[in-house]
């Protein structure tokens, strides 16, 4: 297969917009969010052209805010009358993140070698025996004079930005480490350092990915890659809706917002039916978790009684209750992780999987399941379960 990393985050963000784009290749109309990113990236990298001097603040904005209004006409507006107020938001938005940036990373003050580079690299799966070909586009590449260190950076518009402690499993930046890797064979490994920086922010967090991130984006890219292979045959590509829906392009031809789109006046009796049952049906679920808490407490009472009373059945005027126990095992990946290093299995896993853990551990060897049982957890579950009594007749 030959795609792009992006194909393929779209694809693990939701299946349903991959098909849009990548199989009935429509294009996809342009929300505000997607040009607001656009052009905050265009920016930067005019940031760091040198012709021959490196373009003041005062420019940066400039350049920003003409592309902003050329660019703003072709965008698919939420509301034709609140345009005007969201496009102000954003155009300020994009400056007051471009004037931050700026201060900060001064560009005079860095050694950019890149910006906007394309890659491809070839990833064999030992699975089918194919080659696959993922193509992509670096947002900027830095290096450090002094220390020969290479930084993958790339910029992020959204506001979310995650934990440091999980960067070694993102994905994109162990796709990045691979692609600077397979283009400069020559440049060490540990050199390579792969950054996002939160615009929104004005935060870069990053790591020099090590070989247990790079295997784990190989094995992220090859199951993405044949997932989407088997759903080609079926055709399954569902909607995911996510906070990610608000950079969507397809919300108003997608199953899972196109209703909010209905006009008043395209609507039919129908609409005025299921109106109702709407209403009906929010009733119903709040009564049902009212119901739902009454039952959790009378659970406790019962459970309480036969507790004190060392009692497994008890009965009422209904029927009865029976109490069972039952064993659950959980294994803490915190305590397993570092002892399936030890013994050269973590790349088995590689994610905390329990269904799989448990897969492994029953085709080891006895002493190494005996080391992997101290990590092991048993919890006892206990359940009630109510059986109604017929009412004998008089
Ligand atoms: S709007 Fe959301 S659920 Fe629908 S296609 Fe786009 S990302 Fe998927």
């Amino acid at each position: 297969m030959r795609t792009s990393y992006s194909a393929l985050d779209t694809f693990r963000t939701c299946p349903l917009k991959y098909k849009y784009s990548q199989i009935d290749k429509l294009r996809e109309p342009k929300r505000i969010e997607t040009v607001f990113g656009t052009l905050v990236h265009s920016a930067l990298k005019f940031m760091f052209v040198r012709n021959p001097l490196y373009p003041t603040l005062d420019e940066v904005i400039d350049f920003f805010t003409r592309a902003w209004a050329e660019k703003s006409e072709h965008i698919v507006w939420r509301s034709e009358a609140k345009k005007d107020a969201e496009s102000a938001l954003y155009l300020n938005e994009g400056i007051k993140i471009l004037k931050n940036f700026y201060q900060k990373n001064q560009p005079w003050n860095f050694n950019v070698i890149e910006m906007e580079g394309r890659f491809s690299i070839e990833i064999a799966d030992e699975l089918s025996g194919k080659t696959h070909t993922l193509s992509g586009i670096i947002d900027r590449i830095d290096k450090d004079q002094d220390s020969e260190i290479y930084e993958i950076i790339d910029y992020k518009t959204g506001k979310k930005m995650p934990a440091e402690e999980t960067l070694r499993e993102n994905l994109q930046l162990g796709v990045y480490h691979m692609a600077l890797s397979a283009r400069w064979p020559s440049v060490s490994s540990g050199n390579i350092k792969t950054s996002l920086y939160f615009l929104k922010h004005n935060q870069k967090i990053g790591i020099v990915p090590n070989s247990e991130t790079i295997a784990l984006a190989r094995k992220k890219i090859l199951e993405t890659i044949r997932d989407i292979e088997a759903r080609e045959v079926t055709g399954n590509f569902p909607p995911t809706p996510s906070a990610l829906c608000d950079w969507c392009g397809w919300r108003k031809m997608c199953p899972m917002w196109s209703h909010e789109y209905t006009a008043e006046t395209a609507k039919t009796p129908d609409d005025a039916e299921l109106a109702q049952a709407m209403k009906d049906f929010f009733e119903l679920k709040l009564r049902e978790n009212e119901n739902k808490k009454l039952i959790a407490e009378t659970r406790e009472k019962i459970l309480a009684y036969m507790n004190s009373k060392t009692l497994m059945r008890v009965f009422g005027s209904d029927g009865y209750v029976t109490q069972t126990k039952q064993e659950r095992v959980s294994y803490d990946m915190e305590k397993i992780k570092p002892l399936l290093k030890k013994m050269g299995q973590w790349e088995n896993i590689l994610e905390p999987d329990e269904k799989k853990l448990t897969q492994l551990i029953g085709e080891l060897s006895e002493p190494e399941q005996n080391e992997l049982n101290q990590a092991r957890e048993i919890k006892i579950v206990t359940t009630l379960k109510q059986t109604k009594t017929k009412k004998s007749s008089t």
